[in-house]
Formats: structure tokens, C-alpha cells, sequence
């Protein structure tokens, strides 16, 4: 069985090398990033940047989610953190796209990125189904990289992406595509011939 060499690095400066038998990657939007002998997925990665505009909403539509489905439409939610609603469109949450490219980190690129609002748009929009939307407050984005699958681009499919890698045994890429997708990872890992590490 092999055993890996790996830097690991928290992002401040400090560094670590540690031996194992199993490599996880799952940095979702930076899984091709990965230095080293490290194989690449074979499955193909999308990546948008996107924007949630958080909203301070009348009392009358405090409290309460509205999300309409099946179109380019729209979703607000209450966001208690904020004490604010996040909202998010079809049209307008994603903001650019491109295909997954090694050496262009998507964060980096979404650091890079100008960050104008288009919660103007989304108001306009979403006050045509419900009038009282256009007394909503802008106060501030959100703005992510999401990741998605090329196969999935054109539906709202999020399936989980779980690749052992043949050619580097013991070394997995994972992507959770939605957040319940950690179920799906224990099936996966179920599925799988780990031997025990005994000290
Ligand atoms: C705008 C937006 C809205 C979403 N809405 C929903 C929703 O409503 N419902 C839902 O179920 N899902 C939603 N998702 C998807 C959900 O967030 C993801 O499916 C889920 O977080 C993926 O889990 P993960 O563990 O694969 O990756 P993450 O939770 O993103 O974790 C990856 C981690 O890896 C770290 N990392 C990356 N590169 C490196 C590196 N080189 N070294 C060390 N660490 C690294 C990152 O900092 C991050 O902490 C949304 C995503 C976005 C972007």
C-alpha cells in the first residue's frame, strides 16, 4: 500500500509535512488546484460567481421564505445572522462564468472580482409578482464561488462527485453539490476497501 508525503499549509505561513495511506481533497471550487503529483478529476467543473444581495424587508414579509420554482425566478430567505433576508435570482444571482482550468484558482478569481451589485434588477423583478417587494432595503452581498458539474449545468441536478483516483491509490476528490450530500459520502466511503492504520 503507498504512502503519501504531504505539505499541508493552514494559509497563514504555517506549513506542515505529513505521511498518510489516504488523501481526501475536498476543496470544492479548488479541487484542480492541488500542487504536486495530485491527479486532476476527470469529471468536467463549472464555476460562477455569484451573488446573494442581503435585504431589509417590510414588516409584513418578515420572517417568512418565498422561493418560485421551475423558471428564472427567485428565492428570499430570512437570514438571522444579519437580522436581514438573503435574496437571490436565476438570472442575476450568477454573475460570470468559465470552465475549470488548472492554474486559474476560482478564489483567487473571485477575490479578483469587481463586485457590482445588480440587487436593482432583482427588486425590479421580484416586485412584479409581489408589489410590497419594492419597499426592500439594500444593504449589503454576498458574493461566492459556486461549483457545479458540466453535466448538470443545464438542470438543478446537484449530485455528489466522489472519484478514486486509479492512478494514485488511496487518494479520493469529493465536491458536495448541496449540502446533504454528506449522506451520500458515507455510501460512497461505505463502498470503498479502507485498511486500518495500527500504531
Ligand atoms: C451561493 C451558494 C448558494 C448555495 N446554496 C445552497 C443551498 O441553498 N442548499 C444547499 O444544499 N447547498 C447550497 N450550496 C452548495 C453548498 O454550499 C455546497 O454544496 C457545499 O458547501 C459543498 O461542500 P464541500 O464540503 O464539498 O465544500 P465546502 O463547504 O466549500 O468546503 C471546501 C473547503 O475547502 C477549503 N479549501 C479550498 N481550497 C483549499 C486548499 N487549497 N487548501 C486548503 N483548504 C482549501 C475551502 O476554504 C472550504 O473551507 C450553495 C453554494 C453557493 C456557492
Amino acid at each position: 500500500m503507498e504512502c503519501y508525503r504531504v505539505k499541508v499549509s493552514d494559509g497563514a505561513g504555517i506549513e506542515e509535512c505529513v505521511q498518510t495511506r489516504y488523501v481526501f481533497n475536498c476543496t470544492y471550487s479548488g479541487l484542480n488546484q492541488i500542487e504536486g503529483d495530485f491527479p486532476k478529476i476527470k469529471t468536467g467543473l463549472k464555476h460562477e460567481i455569484t451573488e446573494m444581495a442581503l435585504v431589509e424587508l417590510p414588516d409584513t414579509l418578515r420572517g417568512i421564505g418565498v422561493t418560485v420554482m421551475d423558471g428564472p425566478f427567485f428565492s428570499f430567505m430570512p437570514f438571522p445572522a444579519r437580522n436581514l433576508h438573503t435574496l437571490s435570482h436565476v438570472r442575476y444571482t450568477p454573475h460570470a462564468n468559465w470552465g475549470d482550468i488548472k492554474g486559474i484558482n476560482p478564489y483567487a478569481a473571485l477575490s479578483q472580482y469587481s463586485r457590482t451589485t445588480r440587487v436593482d434588477r432583482m427588486i425590479r423583478d421580484v416586485g412584479r409578482y409581489m408589489p410590497l417587494f419594492f419597499s426592500a432595503k439594500y444593504v449589503d452581498s454576498l458574493f461566492e464561488v459556486k461549483t457545479i458539474l458540466v453535466k448538470n449545468e443545464g438542470d438543478d441536478g446537484r449530485p455528489i462527485l466522489f472519484e478514486a483516483h486509479a492512478e494514485m491509490l488511496g487518494c479520493y476528490s469529493i465536491l458536495g453539490g448541496k449540502i446533504d450530500n454528506i449522506y451520500d459520502v458515507y455510501e460512497k466511503l461505505d463502498g470503498e476497501d479502507f485498511i486500518p492504520i495500527i500504531n
